[in-house]
């Protein structure tokens, strides 16, 4: 029998016990946040290592696995399961490359995580999605994936019981950035995470609707059932509830976000003033 590390987020842990009973010699590491540089540094001497989780948690395995099989049980919509790089959190955010790990789906994983976390992981994976799909680097096939991604989340926000279909959304929306990356969404929210600490998917949540205003991208209102970018823009304000943030500095984010090319990677292109605009709505400031 193989021996395995089987990394788990609080939620997981129970099923990460059933996981277990497939492999001898186990040893478990519970993740409560992002990777940050100390994962980089843990080594194991495991044949198989197993994330069974979220973003963070399949993440921290990806790096830790280094050259060993890993393998990914996603339960939320981030899509790490199927992208060969993992987010490193540090006082930035940088990416490392990975394996891209081994896809296994459970479909009765009992998914009860709190509506907070539900509605950030559908907003990242709908920021993939969107952002995948009006990107210069877009191609037949990610396109495919983010439209098919999109209905999924859209149908999961018609029928909340069926957390299975973030999941599968999640991964498609996955294996789209996978192809053209994600650009200006996700460069805006990495200042957000990093200096107001809100976690990656409410910071992705928080500004789609309004870069989805400022691009006003025709392409997409198909994918969503909208017939115009005012309407998608209400649809998705009316789906989501993101708190304010105390005391933002819209100036010194959008000094931040203009360090990453990729914000021009979108339809339309933007500079200062129009990010700081942007990101005073999204901040309710
Ligand atoms: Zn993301």
């Amino acid at each position: 029998m193989q021996s395995a590390l089987i990394i788990h987020s609080r939620h997981t842990r129970v099923y990460a016990e059933k996981i277990a009973r497939e492999y001898g010699n186990v040893e478990f590491l519970e993740v409560t946040r992002p990777p940050t540089e100390e994962v980089l540094k843990i080594k194991t001497d495991k044949d198989v290592v197993i994330g069974i989780g979220g973003g963070s948690v399949i993440d921290t395995a990806k790096i830790i696995s280094k050259d060993k099989r890993c393998i990914a049980i996603p339960t939320t919509a981030s899509g790490a399961a199927v992208t060969p790089y993992a987010t490193v959190w540090g006082r930035e955010k940088t990416s490392v490359s990975t394996e891209i790990p081994v896809l296994r789906i459970e479909r009765d994983i009992p998914l009860d995580l709190p509506e907070k976390v539900i509605q950030s992981t559908a907003f990242d994976a709908l920021a993939h999605s969107v952002e995948s799909f009006w990107s210069a680097a877009a191609t037949k096939e990610s396109r495919e994936y983010c439209k098919k991604a999109i209905g999924l989340i859209m149908k999961y926000f018609r029928n909340r019981e069926k957390t299975y279909l973030l999941i599968e959304a999640g991964n498609l929306a996955g294996q789209a950035i996978a192809i053209s990356k994600t650009n200006v969404i996700h460069a805006s929210s990495y200042p957000l995470t990093t200096e107001y600490g809100i976690d990656h998917g409410t910071a992705c949540g928080m500004l789609l609707p309004f870069f989805i205003e400022y691009m006003d991208y025709d392409g997409l209102l198909p994918l969503f059932g909208a017939n115009s970018t005012e309407e998608l823009v209400g649809k998705l304000r009316k789906l989501s509830d993101f708190a304010k943030i105390d005391g933002f500095n819209a100036e010194m984010i959008a000094g931040k976000i203009l360090k990453y090319d990729k914000i021009n990677q979108g339809p339309k292109k933007i500079g200062k003033e129009q990010l700081v605009a942007i990101l005073k709505k999204a901040a309710g400031a």
